[in-house]
């Protein structure tokens, strides 16, 4: 820690100099409250320790000025002093020093109170970078809801869209269609061509020029391909659009048959970017299972949050297992990966809400808490096995039937 010390005496400025390095503080050394002043500007001094008395700028002037100072991060300041009396004191500590010391003073004395100065130092950066951590969680967690508010917009896009989509698709395939004809159409005016000589001279010049401009042989040549293409564009736009649908399950909302091993499959369709970047193989293992009552949405939304997971956790290279099977009244899903592990304390607290070890940006810890919650509403039971360094199995287990306190309960 860095200390400014200001005082006139020679003899004293060596003696706290010379304490202070034997406490390993770094010290810089100054005569008069000028200097000090004009050192305290350019550089960072978490403690100042000053003379009261001193020539040109006094202790009181220079603690008014670094009070009144923008410099970021607190110093604490000590005023050493021959004065005693209690006004003295009110005078120095309503100028801004925080602590002071009456000539001569105890070696001793002088010890524990800077080192109070330096609790107190210590305790403001905590504090400093608490706040700091707790502004970033806020900040990570408006980008989330953003994100939220974001995929519904483009749900809500992808509705709008639909339509258009599906009559220009529609369109197209007449256009296909009838384009042959007409093909065929024109290639029988080209034999009949040679027939036209009692034609108006004037027309057949305007027939010339307009075979000449529109190169009828390239339009023959190239149509059904431009057709082909915007018919297989509009179909990848088409799948795109029910991928997000099916994910947000923006068609039913409410209760319903959800169909597992669907879920999985358009939310793996959703991860697939984050799957091909980190090069991970999906292996499935999944029987036939029977649809489980629930809110497909929330259901996927689970999927989702531990695949991420499993993916966020995985090397590259390496690979995830998908296991589903009925075990006795409900469907289990696992997802096992061979990624990073976690050790007793995380796995301890992995459902704990806003508990993650993923750098700001990356991880809220809302997504382990937040799937849980949703399973414990579908009357079902999440459960966590891990080994460090080695990976990780998700298990989930949806009930088929409901009982009737979790129908009552049910998801609002
Ligand atoms: P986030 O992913 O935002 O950190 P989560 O609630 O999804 O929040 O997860 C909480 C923490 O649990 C993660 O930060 C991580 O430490 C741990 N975790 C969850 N899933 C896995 C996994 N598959 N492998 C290793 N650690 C995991
Ligand atoms: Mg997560």
């Amino acid at each position: 820690m860095k200390v400014l010390v200001a005082e006139d005496s020679m003899v004293m400025r060596r003696l706290l100099v010379g304490y202070l390095r034997q406490w390993d503080y770094e010290v810089v050394e100054c005569v008069d409250g000028e200097e000090a002043w004009q050192l305290f500007q350019s550089d960072s001094f978490s403690i100042v320790l000053s003379d009261w008395m001193m020539p040109n700028v006094d202790g009181l002037e220079l603690t008014r000025r670094i009070r009144g100072s923008q410099r970021p991060g607190y110093c604490y300041l000590i005023l050493l002093t021959a004065k005693t009396e209690k006004e003295d004191l009110i005078t120095a500590m309503e100028a801004g020093a925080d602590d002071f010391l009456v000539k001569p003073y105890d070696r001793e004395e002088l010890r524990v109170r800077i080192r109070e100065g330096e609790r107190i130092i210590r305790l403001e950066r905590e504090l400093v970078e608490q706040n700091r951590q707790l502004r970033e969680t806020q900040a990570a967690l408006v980008a989330s809801e953003k994100l939220a508010s974001l995929g519904q917009l483009a749900a809500g896009m992808a509705h709008e869209i639909n339509n258009p989509i599906a009559f220009v698709t529609n369109n197209l395939a007449v256009l296909r269609r009838d384009l042959g004809e007409i093909v065929t159409l024109v290639e029988k005016y080209e034999e009949a061509r040679a027939y036209l000589s009692g034609a108006p001279q004037e027309l057949m010049e305007e027939l010339t020029q307009i075979e000449s401009d529109c190169d009828f042989a390239w339009l023959r040549q190239h149509l059904p391909q431009l057709l082909q293409s915007s018919t297989e564009g509009l179909t990848r736009v088409r799948d795109i659009i029910k991928n997000l649908r099916d994910f947000a399950r923006l068609d039913q909302a409410a209760q319903d048959d959800v169909a597992l091993i669907h879920a999985v499959t358009t939310t793996l369709e959703v991860l697939k970017h984050d799957i091909e970047k980190q090069h991970i193989g999906i292996k499935t293992e999944m029987q036939t299972v029977p649809p489980v009552p629930g809110r497909g949405d929330k259901i996927n939304q689970v999927i989702y949050n531990v695949l991420l997971n499993a993916i966020q956790a995985s090397p590259e290279g390496s690979s995830i297992l998908i296991r589903m099977l009925p075990v006795d009244n409900a469907v289990r899903i696992e997802v096992e990966d061979s990624g990073c592990g976690m050790d007793q304390e995380t796995l301890g607290r992995v459902f704990e809400p806003f508990f993650t070890t993923k750098p700001v940006g990356t991880g809220t810890g809302l997504g382990m808490s937040v799937s849980y919650g949703i399973v414990r509403d579908h009357g079902g039971i999440m459960s966590v096995e891990s080994q460090l360094n080695c990976g990780t199995k998700v298990t989930i287990d949806l009930p088929l039937a409901r009982s009737a306190t979790s129908e009552h309960e049910q998801l609002e």
